[in-house]
């Protein structure tokens, strides 16, 4: 039963009346036999529709029974709603464009507007509002209508696990129009499941009379087994960036560690901090000028390096091409060779201040360089590899020429983790140099990557939360075409 609508409320009252005038039945006069009252909230006040019912006036027609209700109705609102469509699009806007929380729509409503409903109410409109959107959005009329002049589609697929072991939510999204095309939650992510999500796509593209010219994945083992499978000769491309983060796993552990090693040693930053400040306060004001602005202007430099050096300890930033310790390493570097200069000053209040810092880094340089000319090593061969991959570096089959070099070369080595990227090279081989001149398939799937972290920030940004929860799963199917449609 819906709740009771507070007792202070004034309603406007707007009455709603039949618009045929006959019985569409036996042709006779249609009467006015009852009313029903049904309030709504607008954003002009509450307002009290009384919907006037009518019916066929003649007592031996079989229409007599039926009740008619004023169309304009349901151009106001729809049956037991407590709010006009105005509402309703309003809040389904903030929720899906802006993202708000539904408790920020709830205070807005009741702040601005003076309308009162509760959460429980405004999440189902909410929901309401998200399928209408998904099914519009997922028209197929109207995606003929989109990709009546293309050639064919890519697609790209990924699986979005907000836990580990739980439901995984499949995505496909076409590269081209860059359109999410649907989304399925999938329990197991058994291959009998995956190759439903690969027949829908597939039918979907001959619904749309469009071939597929190609795939991309991230080179899970049941998407190229699938797909393989379901679109025998379509190309599959594997993403490039995928390819590259395997790659450089083992090299990135391997700084990672030495990473944490180095930072270690760089210490004590605080403790100089406060010694700086304490030693400021201890500066009379009534000494002389000169040495005042000095002192000040001293302590401003060690600061300075302070923060600086707390800058690179914190920054964690760089890919497989450039390892975060490697950056530190050198980052840290350039600092120290700063401060060394200042060194050479050596009857400066803050000599002694500087020399910590100075012999803290170099302290950690000292563990990073053990391992440092080896990840060095590493970058550059996966530098080389890289550059295979990129076709502004010359055409398909010198490229592949090169990387298949190598790969020969690295499995001729003793080093595990030189072998190791050969390894990855030859497991990724077939998917990365796929394709045609004709036929563009993005080298990365990237795009979709980055389209996850919308619904994701979506759904953090209504619990208020770091984590993302089950429910993007659950309601993935209509959120994310929802959340696709809102972005145009
Ligand atoms: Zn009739």
């Amino acid at each position: 039963m819906p709740a009771k609508w507070p007792k202070e409320i004034q309603f406007k009252e707007m009455t709603l009346y039949v618009q045929e005038k006959t019985c569409r039945q036996c042709g006779s006069d249609v009467v006015i036999c009852s009313h029903r009252e049904h309030c709504v909230y607008t954003f002009d006040g509450a307002v009290k529709l009384i919907c006037k019912q009518a019916h066929c006036s003649n007592k031996t027609c079989a229409s007599r029974s039926r009740l008619i209700n004023p169309e304009a109705e349901r151009t106001i609102t729809l049956p037991r709603w407590r709010i006009d469509w105005t509402l309703f699009t309003w809040m389904g806007f903030r929720r899906l464009k802006r993202h708000w929380s539904i408790p920020q729509i709830q205070h807005e409503l009741l702040d601005t507007y003076h309308i009162r409903l509760s959460d429980d109410a405004i999440t189902e409109y909410v929901r309401k509002y998200q399928v209408m959107v998904a099914a519009r959005h997922q028209d197929i009329e109207r995606w003929r209508e989109e990709y009546k002049e293309s050639d064919g589609v890519i697609l790209a697929i990924d699986g979005l696990q907000p836990e580990k072991g739980h439901e995984t939510l499949y995505v496909i999204r076409e590269v081209q129009h860059q359109r999410v095309w649907f989304a399925e939650p999938l329990l197991s992510s058994s291959y009998a499941e995956i190759r439903k999500v690969i027949q829908r796509a597939t039918h979907l593209a001959q619904q749309l009379k469009t071939p597929i010219l190609g795939w991309i994945s991230d080179k899970q083992e049941a998407f190229v087994t699938l797909i393989a499978e379901e679109c025998p000769n379509v190309p599959h491309r594997y993403c490039r960036n995928h390819f590259m983060r395997d790659l450089a796993t083992p090299v990135l552990e391997k700084d990672s560690h030495a990473k944490v090693q180095m930072r270690r040693k760089v210490r004590g930053l605080r403790t100089i901090e406060k010694e700086t400040l304490a030693a400021l306060d201890q500066v009379h004001p009534d000494d002389e000028g000169l040495t005042h602005a000095h002192q000040h202007y001293a302590a401003a430099i060690v600061l300075d390096y302070c923060a600086a050096i707390r800058g690179i300890l914190n920054d964690n930033h760089g890919g497989p091409l450039r390892p975060p310790g490697l950056r530190m390493a050198e980052a840290l570097e350039d600092v120290s060779l700063s401060i060394g200069r200042n060194l050479h000053y050596r009857n400066t209040p803050i000599n002694s201040r500087l020399k910590r810092l100075y012999e803290g880094i170099q302290r950690g340089l000292a563990i990073y360089d053990q391992e440092k000319r080896q990840i060095v090593t590493y970058v550059t061969h996966m530098t080389q590899v890289f550059e295979t991959l990129n076709a502004e570096h010359g055409p398909l089959n010198t490229r592949l020429s090169t990387f298949r070099k190598l790969t020969q070369q690295f499995t001729q080595t003793n080093d595990p983790i030189t072998n190791h990227m050969s390894k990855i090279m030859t497991s990724f081989e077939i998917g990365l140099f796929i394709g045609s001149d004709k036929v563009e398939i993005p080298d990365d799937n990237l795009e979709l990557e980055r389209w996850f972290k919308k619904p994701k920030g979506h759904e953090r940004r209504i619990h208020g939360r770091k984590h993302v929860g089950m429910r993007i799963v659950t309601e993935g199917p209509t959120l994310l075409p929802a959340l696709d449609a809102h972005l145009e």
